[in-house]
């Protein structure tokens, strides 16, 4: 009952080509929805970009057509911008600067066609960004959660979504206060909305939401405390999401 292209992958790691394939749809399919894009949306995806020209651990022809859209938006000083002149940057392509126009999950496929795919790779991109920040020894650790929360805010399709992640990022982002507390914030979220999506119509039956990293994944993330209650080992957390998430670790089967 999978889908009929399906795509055999690593459960235990990240693919490129759900990074790619989330850049494509997020630039492409997401932001095409403004045709003009100006104020608070137009500060939000200049950020965005600039976030991904420092961290998106792309392919170098993928690294050079971000940048070509970075360079073209800071020269941009009026107040607004026209989605077809930015999406012509994003378009002008040669031998060492492209985006693939694909869309092709690999670990982010669903067993059926309406499960998984641009959310899963969303959330991917941006614990990736997270790790490559810490790995480069960022100083800021707002840069990459703020970008996040405003490019859902202004930009993620889905509405209900947008709210309850801006809920979580009001309550207590601001209280972020090392790069590597910003992976974990992140990741703590991430599994505060599994636990609330647990179970729920949108669930896909061979992707259970779980607190991640499951045991099988990362044992020594577990311990239990002496009154037998669950705890995550914190260290272990970060260790572990900074060498799944890692650029050198990720897959590049299925790249166009
Ligand atoms: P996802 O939750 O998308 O996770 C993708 C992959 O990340 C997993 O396969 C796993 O490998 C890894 N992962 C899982 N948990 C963690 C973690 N804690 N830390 C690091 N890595 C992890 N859907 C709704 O129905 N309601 C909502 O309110 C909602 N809010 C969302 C808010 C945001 C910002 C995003 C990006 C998505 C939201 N979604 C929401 C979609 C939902 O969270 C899932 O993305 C979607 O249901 C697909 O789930 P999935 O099984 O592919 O796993």
């Amino acid at each position: 009952e999978m889908e009929e292209q399906w795509r055999p992958f690593n459960k235990t790691r990240v693919y490129m080509s759900d990074l790619e394939s989330a850049l494509h749809y997020s630039l492409r399919v997401e932001i095409a929805s403004h045709s003009v894009i100006s104020g608070t949306q137009l500060t939000a995806l200049r950020r965005y970009i600039s976030v991904l020209n420092k961290y998106f651990p792309g392919r170098p022809p993928v690294k050079n057509a971000v940048k070509a859209v970075n360079d073209w938006l800071q020269v941009q000083k009026g107040t607004s911008i026209n989605y077809s002149d930015f999406r012509a940057i994003l378009d002008t392509t040669s031998t060492d600067s492209y985006l693939p126009k694909v869309v092709r999950w690999v670990g982010c496929q669903g067993s059926k066609q309406h499960f998984r795919g641009y959310p899963c790779a969303v959330w991917t991109l941006f614990h990736t960004l997270t790790v490559q920040a810490l790995e480069t020894g960022s100083s800021d650790p707002q840069e990459v959660l703020q970008v996040m929360r405003q490019y859902v805010r202004r930009f993620f399709g889905c509405r209900p979504c947008a709210d309850h992640f801006e809920n979580m990022a009001a309550e207590n982002v601001d209280q972020v206060l090392s790069v590597s507390s910003a992976a974990l914030w992140l990741w703590s979220r991430h599994n505060l909305v599994n636990s609330r999506l647990a179970g729920e119509l949108s669930e896909d039956p061979h992707f259970p939401k779980v607190q991640w990293p499951p045991p099988d994944l990362c044992v020594s993330c577990h311990s239990l405390k002496s009154s037998g209650e669950h705890t995550w080992v914190i260290n272990e957390v970060l260790t572990f999401l900074s060498n799944y998430y890692s650029p050198q670790h990720l897959l590049h089967d299925y790249l166009s």
